[in-house]
């Protein structure tokens, strides 16, 4: 399964209830699952994309974020239907990941083999301690 030649750029991509909408000038590129303590919860797959890659086209009043620990990395939600569309990421600050899943034409099928990246082990507290709290953060 070809996934790059399969969705035309720009992608699109909105949240559940459709009032955050936006697109992607680029392929997907280097899916991936985290293992973090808020990515576990989440559950997604992200595609990676350049910071200038991503567009806003609407629901800009809509978009919240959320943050904790390091409050660096920017996790943004809806906040009408609470879907996590994409986040800034903490380990790289040009980069955004963006769920897969509010891809227009996606098929989540495509992804049942994307391994889960060790996102804990990226963690910023000490290792000792670790209770996988920390990664994007
Ligand atoms: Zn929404």
């Amino acid at each position: 399964m070809d996934i790059q030649n399969t969705l035309k750029t720009p992608l699109k991509g909105k949240c559940h209830c459709g009032q955050i909408e936006f697109e992607l000038s680029c392929n997907l590129t280097d899916l991936k699952r985290c293992n973090c303590s808020h990515c576990r919860r989440k559950g997604f797959v992200m595609t990676t994309v350049k910071l200038n890659e991503f567009k806003l086209v609407s629901g800009d009043k809509f978009l919240k974020i959320y943050q904790w620990n390091t409050k660096i990395a920017k996790h943004y939600f809806c906040k009408n239907c609470g879907v996590n569309t994409h986040h800034q990421r903490r380990s790289k600050p040009d980069e955004y990941g963006v769920n897969v899943g509010c891809l227009e034409g996606f098929k989540m099928n495509w992804i049942e083999n994307i391994k889960y990246t060790e996102g804990t082990k990226f963690s910023l507290e000490d290792k000792s301690k670790m209770d996988a709290s920390v990664f994007e953060g």
